[in-house]
């Protein structure tokens, strides 16, 4: 569904990203794990297109993502994107924040936006608090709102950058509960993480990250059990 073919990325002389090639399959849930700074989140954006592409290609279900314009927000439909700050409309209740895409966007009818929206908070969870205001939520909820949010669009796939890295430990399971039933229903997903415990159980691979370089792709049992390459086996000692 996501091909990434010698993917180079520069912010001005500073080279960021070095030939990654990456392929995420439909169905596929791929976890990406790196030291701060290996260019994980930059990789995210580049899918779609938050940041521009110095060279190489990204396919979207076959199609190369493109520059702009029309198609670039179709591509983006197709691509939802969670980030770590939530960034919910504060002045929209919940079940309005999910709804507004699918109205404006997709070109729903109130009604039938309304009541999708409805559909994917209870799927998250969040069914009874579709009247509130973002202020009156905890970040968990606020979390599991904006992936109700992205799903709206019906994206294929599902772009998480640290979804849980400004939530408080104990609201992190919960938000990683609902991505876990994601990707048990089939949602492809490219989750940019810290939770190790995430990665070994939803990971179908776990791509690992340094200095902008993709040093190994494995299977998680594979990746946290005997780690092939030495960095990432550093990197797991600092942080399991
Ligand atoms: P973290 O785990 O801390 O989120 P990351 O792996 O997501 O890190 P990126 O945010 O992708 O890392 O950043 C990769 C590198 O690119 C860093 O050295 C960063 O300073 C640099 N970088 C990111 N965005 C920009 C930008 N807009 N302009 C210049 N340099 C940038
Ligand atoms: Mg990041």
């Amino acid at each position: 569904l996501i091909r990434i073919r010698n993917l180079n990325k520069y912010f001005d002389s500073f080279h960021c990203l070095f030939d990654i090639n990456l392929d995420v399959a439909l169905g596929e849930v791929v976890v990406v794990i790196g030291p701060s700074g290996s260019g994980k989140s930059t990789l995210c954006r580049c899918i779609n297109r938050l940041e521009t592409i110095s060279s190489g290609v990204i396919e979207v279900a076959g199609k190369p993502v493109p520059a702009e314009g029309r198609e670039l927000a179709q591509l983006r439909a197709q691509a939802g994107m969670v980030f770590q700050s939530f960034n919910l409309f504060s002045h929209l209740t919940v079940r309005q924040n999910v709804a507004l895409a699918p109205i404006k966007v997709r070109r729903l009818s109130k009604d039938r936006a309304n009541a999708l929206a409805m559909e994917l908070l209870g799927r998250v969870g969040m069914a009874d608090h579709a009247h509130k205001h973002p202020g009156q939520l905890s970040g968990g909820q606020q979390q599991r709102v904006a992936i109700a949010r992205a799903l709206a669009m019906e994206p294929r796939v599902l772009l998480c950058d640290e979804p849980t890295s400004a939530l408080d430990p104990e609201m992190i399971q919960e938000v990683l509960d609902v991505l876990t039933g994601l990707a048990a229903e089939g949602m492809t997903m490219l989750v940019v993480t810290h939770e190790m415990g995430f990665a070994r159980k939803a990971a179908d691979r776990v791509v690992f990250m340094d200095g902008g370089r993709v040093l190994d792709v494995a299977p998680p049992e594979q990746f946290f059990t005997n780690p092939r390459n030495d960095r990432a086996a550093d990197f797991l000692a600092k942080v399991l």
